[in-house]
């Protein structure tokens, strides 16, 4: 924002006020309220085992019902609620909602599943990160281990012994954590063997240029086979095709996440899924 030196009026001249700003500030001022108005709303995917074709879990997606905008994706405010601070509340809200939402599938005869929460950065280097989720588990009485939080490898760029640490205590209670959009930071490999992971989601981008592409394709199964001999679970994020689906699963992929099996949905809908006990075609 540009301001006259010593005025409280914006310049005629400010150039940051172009459309650009005016919607950043309508998304900041609108997203201040958007939790007391109970704007929020999380939408499921469902993560499918790619051998028996199993729902075995979902990832929680928040959705920002604005009154005006319509359904705002997640990457047009959680930056904004990044830079603000706001993700902290608003991250309370998905853990709480996912949690609840998770057990009410169990208490209601549903097969167990993981239900995984995105943490952001901000979140997760936020004082009384793991006591406010203890809290959440007790309080919903979730068993730990139906709770995965996601991470990216950003985290490894701040302070490493409190990421260590925080993720020791997080993975004793018996949470677990992946790393998502796995390949597309910057960090050495070397944290993977000081974090209590396990599971690494190879990200979308690998995947879209999966068939047709051996670079991509190397880089795939490379993560593949790390997370194998790692010992850890490996994910595909952005499955779109029925070819991608093939080759993940001949290359012993263990799951998959994307539009081939089902958009993110609404609760209600994700329920009907359950009910319908719908099975992905694997053979
Ligand atoms: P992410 O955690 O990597 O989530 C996966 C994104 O890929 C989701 O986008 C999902 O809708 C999309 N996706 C899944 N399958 C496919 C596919 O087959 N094709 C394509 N093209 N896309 C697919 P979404 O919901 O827009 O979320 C974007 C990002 O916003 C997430 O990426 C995550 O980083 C962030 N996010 C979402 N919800 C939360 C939240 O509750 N807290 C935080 N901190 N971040 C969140
Ligand atoms: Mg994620
Ligand atoms: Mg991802
Ligand atoms: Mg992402």
């Amino acid at each position: 924002r540009v301001k006259d030196k010593g005025s409280n009026h914006y310049s005629l001249y400010a150039p940051a006020m172009n459309m650009k700003g005016i919607e950043r500030l309508q998304l900041e001022n609108g997203l201040r309220h958007a939790l007391e108005r109970e704007e929020f709303v999380l939408y499921y995917q469902p993560r499918i085992n790619m051998q028996s074709g199993q729902i075995i879990g979902m990832e929680a997606l928040l959705r920002w019902n604005h009154p005006e905008l319509g359904l705002v994706p997640p990457g047009a405010f959680i930056p904004i609620a990044e830079e603000t601070g706001l993700i902290v509340p608003i991250g309370d809200w998905v853990l709480r909602t996912a949690l609840h939402q998770n057990k009410a599938w169990q208490d209601a005869g549903y097969p167990m599943m993981t239900v995984a929460v995105n943490l952001s950065p901000r979140q997760f280097l936020r004082q009384g990160l793991v006591e406010s989720i203890a809290k959440e588990l007790r309080e919903t009485g979730l068993h730990p281990s139906f709770l995965e939080l996601e991470i990216t490898e950003s985290l490894t760029m701040h302070d490493v012994e409190y990421t260590i640490r925080t993720l020791d205590e997080l993975s004793k209670m018996g949470v677990q954590i992946s790393i998502d959009d796995f390949g597309t930071g910057y960090s050495s490999l070397n944290y993977l063997k000081h974090f209590p992971v396990s599971t690494l989601k190879i990200d979308q981008s690998f995947v879209r240029e999966l068939i047709g592409d051996p670079y991509n394709a190397a880089i795939v199964t490379t993560v593949i086979h790390l997370a194998q001999s790692l010992q850890m679970k490996v994910i595909a994020e952005g499955v779109e095709t029925e070819e991608q689906f093939v080759y993940l699963r001949d290359h012993r992929c263990d799951e998959m996440q994307g539009f081939l099996f089902s958009r993110p949905i609404p609760a209600d809908q994700y329920e009907e899924l359950l009910r319908g006990n719908v099975m992905f075609e694997v053979s």
